[in-house]
């Protein structure tokens, strides 16, 4: 098991090391292998963790390694790069943080030409050529220019070829982050036929069109990943196994990779209603609760400062959570076909929610399986 595993205090956040390389190896043979596309892999869910980025920069199916904030990419940046790979911003750059997306990204989204003129400029400050990824909205209205407007598409992609130290390294699209919406054929091939009319249009060849995150995967599987994406993006895919779309497990990956270890602090046999006039909880919600009789309550020394209650599930399948505060969270193990007591630990696979705050929680531990 992990090295000093025993020395590190509850919670902690078990990450197994070996589980998350199988992983990357399912979602780059479907990446890569079936779907003819180049693999960025996104570190933000794993808040960048430094073991889980070394394994990726190393990795030889990766081509780019991304994450939402350049604090995440300056960890590892020379990593990436010694490892003939480009570090991605994916955040749209503050103004306030353009020399720092020069310094440690090769290459960053951008949907505003006020910022790519920063960008410019300080890329020439730097004596470098800094590459973007012009965004484009298909409709999810997060970031991008909105697809029907092409006037200003165009209009931006030929202010930015007159720049001379930007390279526009191609065009991308993010679904199912904002709206929800699913990437189908459809959607997708606006973004193409927009790459493709870009091209004719100015007579360059853009060398990326990003077709999405881990919402897109699925469509590689069903051939219907349009001719000319040639790019996926690949998050929660990766860290937790998942198609995004629809919530399938991608094949050869496993949930589990990543468990959430907490300790029994209090465990009692109480009514499952609370007793009295019921106003709201500690985050101004008022509680709905379930008559299970007298129950077998145990608490355990994590909270929602750490973790989502729900994006969290427990590895014994009888342990149902009833609900928690900011530091602890409270389990009706009645059903379990285990005798808990006060010390025993419980293990949780996770959610996107909970996996991110878990791994940001400054209170989780973090242990590995190497
Ligand atoms: C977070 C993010 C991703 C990765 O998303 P997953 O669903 O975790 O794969 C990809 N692209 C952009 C722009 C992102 O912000």
């Amino acid at each position: 098991m992990a090295k000093n595993k025993e020395e590190l205090m509850y919670p902690r956040l078990i990450i197994d090391l070996k589980k998350l390389k199988s992983n990357l190896d399912a979602v780059a043979h479907i990446t890569k292998d079936q779907g003819g596309c180049s693999l960025m892999i996104v570190t933000k869910g794993l808040c960048a963790d430094k073991e889980m980025a070394h394994m990726v920069a190393e990795h030889p199916a990766v081509d780019f390694v991304a994450d939402s904030r350049v604090k995440n990419i300056s960890t590892y940046a020379d990593q990436v790069r010694k490892n003939g790979k480009m570090t991605v911003l994916l955040r749209i750059p503050m103004h306030d943080e353009v020399a720092e997306v020069v310094k440690y990204a090769d290459l960053s989204f951008n949907s505003e030409l006020s910022t790519i003129r920063l960008l410019d400029s300080e890329a020439k400050k730097a004596g470098v050529c800094h590459k973007i990824l012009l965004m484009i909205d298909l409709g999810d209205l997060r970031e991008g220019i909105f697809y029907q407007n092409e006037d200003l598409i165009f209009e931006t992609v030929g202010e930015i070829l007159g720049m001379e130290n930007i390279e526009l390294y191609g065009i991308g699209v993010n679904l199912t982050c904002y709206g929800a919406i699913i990437p189908k054929n459809d959607n997708l091939s606006l973004l193409t036929r927009i790459a493709s009319k870009i091209e004719d249009k100015f007579n360059i060849k853009l060398k990326m069109v990003s077709g999405g995150n881990s919402s897109s995967i699925y469509l590689v599987g069903k051939g219907e990943l349009p001719e000319g994406v040639n790019n996926l993006r690949l998050g929660e895919s990766f860290l937790l196994g998942n198609d995004t779309a629809y919530e399938t497990r991608l094949a050869g990956t496993t949930a589990d990779a990543l468990v959430l270890e907490a300790q029994i602090v209090e465990l009692k046999e109480k009514p499952s209603l609370p007793i009295g006039e019921v106003g709201v909880d500690a985050f101004g919600q008022k509680p709905v609760y379930e008559d299970r009789g007298i129950i077998k309550r145990a608490i355990i020394a994590v909270g929602k400062q750490d973790t989502d209650l729900d994006s969290m599930t427990p590895v014994d399948e009888k342990i149902d959570i009833l609900g928690g505060s900011s530091d602890h969270i409270i389990l009706d193990v009645t059903k379990s076909d285990k005798e808990y007591k006060v010390g025993d630990v419980v293990s949780f696979t996770l959610g996107y929610g909970g996996m991110l705050k878990t791994a940001t929680s400054p209170y989780v531990e973090k242990a590995y399986v190497k």
